[in-house]
C-alpha cells in the first residue's frame, strides 16, 4: 500500500571540512589540510542511513544546481535511497565550512543555500510522495513553515516523525503530529524553555509528552535513550562500543527508530535498535559514511 518506509523531508548540505592547528582568530589567516568534502546535512544523512538498513527510502529536499547538489545526489544512489524528490536550483546547495584542530574542537559556519528555499509551495507541490510514505521523518534544517506543511499531507495510518535540530520552540500543530518527538538534551531544553525543563531526562520525557506529542525519545549520546509515551517512561540501554567519532550518530539512531516503527516494532525496541544503529555509526569517522548496513547491526547483538 505505501511505496516508501520512510519519507525523509530536510536538509542536504556538503561539509566541507578543513584540519588545522589553531583555530583562526579575527582577522588572522590559518593555512590547514587538505579539504575534505563529505555529504551532510541532517536529511539527507537520515535517508542515507534508513537506506543502508534496507528501508525503502526517499527524501525530499532541495539542493543547489551545482556540484555539491550532484555529490549529494550521488550519495543518496549510493545507498539506495530514492532522489527522485530532490529538487534542484534556487540557490547553491547548503554548505556547513568546518574547521577542526587536533584536539577535535570545531568551528562551524553554515550557509542553508538550497534548504531555505524549500518552501511550502514546494512541499504541497509533492503530496503525493508524502502521502505514499508509511513513516515521515523531519528535522529543522528547512523553513518550519514547509515541515508544518508537510505534516498537512500524511497518508491515513502513516506516522510523522521529528527531531527539532536546530531547536526552537514549535507550534502546537507540529507537535501534536509527533510519534514520536526526538531530542536530545539541548533541543529538549530549548523546547521546553528555562522553567520547564526540570533536571532528569525523564523530567523532560514527562514535561515533553505532556505539550502533545503521542511519544517521545531523548537521546543521551553514550548513555543510551529514553522513551516515553502513555504506556510509560523506560530506558533504553547503549551499547557499549570503542567511539571514534559521534558524527551523524542523532541522524542514524532516528532514521532507524522511523524505519523499525514503520515495520511495526513497539517504541521500545525500535528504539533497542536504533540504538544498535547509533553505536555501529559513532565506531567509524564521518556522518553518512559511517552508517553501518542491517548485517553489522546485528552483528551488534539482538
Ligand atoms: P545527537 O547527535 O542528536 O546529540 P546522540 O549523541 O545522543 O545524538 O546519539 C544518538 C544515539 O546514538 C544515542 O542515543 C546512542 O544510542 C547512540 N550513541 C551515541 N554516542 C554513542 C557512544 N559513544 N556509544 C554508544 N552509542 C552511542
Amino acid at each position: 500500500m505505501y511505496d516508501y518506509d520512510l519519507l525523509v523531508v530536510g536538509s542536504a548540505n556538503a561539509d566541507l571540512v578543513i584540519g588545522v592547528e589553531r583555530r583562526p582568530a579575527a582577522g588572522e589567516t590559518v593555512l590547514g589540510s587538505d579539504l575534505a568534502v563529505h555529504p551532510g546535512g541532517k536529511g539527507a544523512n537520515q535517508a542515507v542511513a534508513a537506506a543502508r538498513l534496507g528501508a525503502r527510502t526517499a527524501l525530499l529536499a532541495r539542493v543547489g544546481d551545482d556540484a555539491h547538489g550532484r555529490l549529494l545526489l550521488d550519495s543518496l544512489r549510493a545507498a539506495g535511497a530514492d532522489p527522485a524528490g530532490v529538487l534542484a536550483g534556487g540557490a547553491p546547495t547548503g554548505v556547513a565550512l568546518i574547521t577542526v584542530d587536533p584536539s577535535g574542537d570545531n568551528s562551524i559556519v553554515v550557509s542553508p543555500g538550497a534548504n531555505g528555499r524549500l518552501t511550502p509551495d514546494d512541499v504541497r507541490a509533492a503530496a503525493p510522495l508524502i502521502g505514499s510514505a508509511r513513516v515521515v521523518s523531519a528535522q529543522l534544517e528547512i523553513p518550519l513553515e514547509s515541515v508544518v506543511e508537510a505534516v498537512r499531507h500524511l497518508a491515513p495510518g502513516s506516522r510523522f516523525v521529528l527531531n527539532p535540530s536546530p531547536p526552537r520552540p514549535l507550534p502546537q500543530e507540529l507537535l501534536d503530529a509527533c510519534d514520536p518527538l526526538i531530542v536530545n538534551e539541548h533541543e529538549a531544553k530549548v523546547i521546553l524553555g528555562e522553567d520547564g525543563a526540570g533536571d532528569a531526562p525523564e523530567d523532560w520525557a514527562r514535561a515533553l509528552l505532556a505539550r502533545g506529542p503521542r511519544s517521545v525519545v531523548v537521546t543521551l549520546g553514550g548513555e543510551g535513550a529514553l522513551v516515553a509515551s502513555a504506556q510509560g517512561v523506560s530506558r533504553v540501554p547503549s551499547v557499549r562500543v570503542d567511539a571514534v567519532d559521534t558524527t551523524g550518530a542523532g541522524d542514524a539512531f532516528t532514521a532507524a527508530l522511523a524505519w523499525r516503527l514503520g515495520a511495526g516494532a513497539s517504541l521500545p525496541e525500535a528504539a533497542a535498535y536504533a540504538a544498535r544503529v547509533g553505536a555501529a555509526a559513532v565506531t567509524r569517522r564521518g556522518a553518512q559514511e559511517s552508517y553501518p548496513t542491517a548485517a553489522e547491526v546485528d552483528a551488534l547483538g539482538p
